[in-house]
């Protein structure tokens, strides 16, 4: 069913000049590729409650397994497949590959939440909604084991048609993420707007936090922002256990980082 879909309209969906360009050409047909031909993994990267230790969920980081460049990272492919529309197919890919493995994990007594990343082109597509609601049947898998992650730009790109299609996807049932928070140019009043459940710390404010002072002081301010506006907060990129200590103290929520587990092969991911 997948392949069917991936063939279906591609070729004429937000074809633009840039198409032409032979090395787009190339490298975007070889992604094409990737996707029909199962070069394109999704591997786990698990979330940790900060209270009690247990696995509170994982991330889907979709990567490219190159036959002969070897593993592609996502910050290279993700805005190549925007440009070169196949971000609708590489989003639908990474939504099945996610939800059928929370179904597995659900019939083996794992109750995981599974969060998937929406780039900003996905997000403002028009199909985003339907995409979820067909891949939620299909799985049967119910929506409150889906999380979506949306960066701040992607949503400040067009912030009153992020609103709308997060509320949407909200009503549904499905958890809605607010990525690499402090990155993007962040207006407050649609912070205060926006339907989501979870603030993710962007993992630069974690780096050196024995030093740097600053560091600190924004974590905890954005811990205490995203508490007063009802939301969970998630800090990304915890690499040390200074870092999981003052995380601790500052209650921030759940964690993810190298120091809880690097993203892995659903096959590889250690179960609590
Ligand atoms: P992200 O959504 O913010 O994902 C977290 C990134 O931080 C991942 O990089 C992860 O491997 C990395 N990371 C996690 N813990 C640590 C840590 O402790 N230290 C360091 N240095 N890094 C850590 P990755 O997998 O390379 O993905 C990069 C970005 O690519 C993601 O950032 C996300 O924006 C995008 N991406 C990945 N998969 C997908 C996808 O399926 N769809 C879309 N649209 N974007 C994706
Ligand atoms: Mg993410
Ligand atoms: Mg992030
Ligand atoms: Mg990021």
């Amino acid at each position: 069913y997948r392949a069917k879909q991936h063939g279906t309209g591609v070729e004429t969906y937000e074809a633009d000049a840039d198409l032409n360009r032979p090395e787009r050409l190339g490298y975007g047909g070889a992604l094409r590729e990737a996707l029909d031909c199962g070069q394109l993994q999704v591997h786990y990267q698990p979330k940790r409650d900060l209270r009690t230790g247990e696995l509170a969920g994982v991330e889907a980081l979709a990567r490219w397994q190159h036959p002969t460049q070897g593993l592609i990272p996502p910050d290279s492919f993700i805005p190549l497949a925007e440009q070169t529309g196949l971000i609708r197919p590489l989003t639908a890919h990474v939504l099945a590959a996610a939800l059928e493995q929370a179904a597995r994990w659900a019939a083996a007594g794992l109750r995981l939440h599974v969060a998937v990343n929406v780039s900003a082109r996905s997000l403002h597509d028009g199909s985003l909604v339907d995409e979820v609601v067909q891949q939620l049947e299909q799985t049967r898998t119910p929506a409150s084991a889906l999380e979506l992650e949306l960066t701040e730009s992607a949503v400040m790109s067009n912030p009153e048609q992020a609103m709308a299609v997060a509320a949407r996807l909200r009503e549904l049932g499905v958890r809605m993420a607010l990525d690499d928070f402090g990155t993007g140019y962040s207006s407050l009043a649609y912070l205060r707007d926006l339907p989501v459940d979870v603030l993710k710390i962007d993992r630069s404010f974690l780096q050196d936090l024995s030093t740097n002072c600053r560091n600190v002081s924004i974590v905890r301010s954005v811990i205490d922002l995203g508490h007063n506006l009802g939301m969970r907060v998630v800090a990304e990129g915890v690499e040390t256990p200074e870092a999981l200590d003052l995380l601790q103290d500052l209650g921030c929520d759940q964690g993810q980082g190298y120091l809880f587990g690097r993203p892995v092969p659903a096959a590889d991911l250690v179960h609590p």
